[in-house]
């Protein structure tokens, strides 16, 4: 006698479940019917596109070998997929795709399949019960472009996101990768763009989630059997922004899940956004084939901002904030903690937060008092470009005409002391020093300093003068 459909899948479940682990099976397997059996083909229904990619990727063997041991050597396995579940009341709506195993040459990624989404989507952003018809993109509103300080460290990151916010999914820059050291602003300019686009199109479907959330979210949806409502939801979206995916590091199933997630959304025309501490060609623990769609689209750096950039970033901050600070005091916090942005704002805000609690002004000797612990390296070097900067201010001229070719008497002295101070503090060579001061050579790095010595000596005004800037220079 004939078997039914049902009969056969349910031997075919038998042996797969001696075959998988216990969640696997609950996760991917029984969410599945057994639509149809006509001849050797047997037909399963299973709730999405995803759930297709998925068993064809990972368990098209063991389907086909079970198929196979129900239905004889000509036993076919098809798959009847819904696609879509909210076409009003009458039945979903759904599409059939062979499965690979059955030895069909069909690729089954280059089938076009007309893909809507449920629109009854589950959000694992929000406490069940508590529904929203909107999705929270989960951005902080104060990371936005406009406190977001420019400077060559990060003017093509800066860019590409703007252009990315401007046009998502509509310029080369998918997925946009920005990445760099830790407290170089990764977050804030991955927040900026997220909210430049609500701002354009508030209707956009956004969402922020860094690595480590989506990861816990995809365990969750494992345990709750909800891996499907998991999809869907970041299916859905306009933009994702994921915050930091070196975290993926030896999670493959998450991995799995995200490339997938990935692909539909890239084929889409839907923009990615990445952010992570190294280049993608560094990174380690990741699958190569998810490496290889992180460097599709722009990877741009963010590096250690100059000096310039760094008063600039505080100079915002204060002005935020609605505090003043003086000037000498900005510059020595900008020049002694130069490692990361983080590390900047930290240390300002402890500054105010200790004049406040003792009711002082803070001046230059209070802030070297406090700063003690942020400035691990007290003997640091010092650069050319900071000398060239104090003996400028020093004198009041423009700090760009110690490297021009004029012969001006006071130019030519900030530029004689510039040489001269940076042969006694910094290790650079003559011909270095010759360069960065308007390209010119060792000899005349020497004759500015046999005349500043010299000068010193005879020129009590001038011997002033420099013992000025190197108590400036002592106090950096
Ligand atoms: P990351 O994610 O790379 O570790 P964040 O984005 O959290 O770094 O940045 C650390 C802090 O530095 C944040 O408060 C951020 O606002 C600030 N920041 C970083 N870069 C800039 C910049 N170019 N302009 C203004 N603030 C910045
Ligand atoms: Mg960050």
């Amino acid at each position: 006698m004939e078997k039914t459909c049902t009969e056969v899948w349910n031997s075919c479940l038998q042996i797969i479940k001696d075959n998988i682990p216990n969640q696997s099976f609950k996760t991917w397997f029984e969410p599945i019917s057994a639509l149809k059996l006509e001849g050797k083909v047997l037909t399963i229904q299973v709730p999405s596109l995803f759930f297709y990619e998925w068993l064809e990727e990972h368990y098209v063997g063991l389907l086909r070998k079970t198929v196979k041991k129900q239905l004889g050597d000509e036993g076919r396995l098809e798959y009847n997929i819904v696609v879509d579940k909210s076409s009003g009341t009458g039945s979903p709506y759904t599409t059939n795709m062979p499965s690979n195993g059955n030895g069909a040459e069909a690729k089954t990624q280059s089938m076009p399949i007309p893909v809507s989404i449920n629109k009854d989507i589950k959000n694992p952003f929000i406490i069940p019960g508590l529904k929203k018809l909107n999705v929270d993109p989960q951005l902080n509103p104060n990371y936005t472009f406009d406190n977001y300080i420019e400077g060559d460290c990060n003017r093509l990151a800066r860019s590409a996101g703007y252009a990315v916010a401007a046009k998502p999914g509509g310029t080369s820059f998918n997925p946009l990768m920005i990445y760099g050291g830790v407290g170089l602003g990764k977050t804030h300019l991955a927040q900026a763009i997220g909210n430049e686009i609500k701002r354009n199109v508030p209707d956009k479907l956004v969402i922020y989630v860094s690595c480590e959330k989506f990861c816990q979210q995809f365990v969750d949806s494992l345990k709750n059997n909800t891996i499907n409502d998991f999809v869907n939801f970041y299916q859905a979206m306009d933009v994702i922004i994921m915050d930091d995916v070196h975290n993926f590091a030896g999670k493959e199933k998450t991995q799995d899940i995200f490339f997938h997630i990935f692909n539909h959304l890239h084929q889409s025309g839907k923009q990615v956004i990445l952010t992570s501490d190294k280049a993608p060609k560094d990174l380690a623990g990741l699958e190569e084939r998810l490496l290889s769609r992180f460097k599709w689209g722009l990877s741009a750096d963010l590096q250690v901002p100059d000096l310039e950039t760094r008063v600039a970033i505080l100079k915002k901050k204060m002005y935020a904030d609605g505090i003043e600070l003086p000037g000498e005091v900005v510059e020595y916090v900008a020049h002694n903690i130069d490692n990361n942005v983080r590390e900047l704002e930290g240390a300002m805000v402890s500054l105010l937060a200790q004049s406040t609690l003792n009711k002082k002004d803070i001046d230059l000797a209070l802030a070297k008092q406090m700063l003690k612990n942020f400035i691990k390296n007290t003997s640091k070097e010092i650069s050319m470009e900071y000398i060239q900067k104090l003996v400028c201010e020093y004198f009041e001229v423009p700090v760009d005409m110690v490297k021009s070719q004029t012969r001006k008497r006071e130019i030519v002295q900030a530029r004689q002391i510039s040489m001269y101070l940076s042969k006694s503090h910094t290790k650079s060579s003559l011909k270095t020093i010759g360069a960065f001061f308007g390209g010119r050579d060792h000899s005349t790095v020497i004759y500015a300093c046999q005349t500043v010595e010299d000068l010193i000596e005879t020129d009590k005004k001038f011997k002033a003068y420099v013992n000025d800037i190197q108590k400036k220079l002592k106090m950096s």
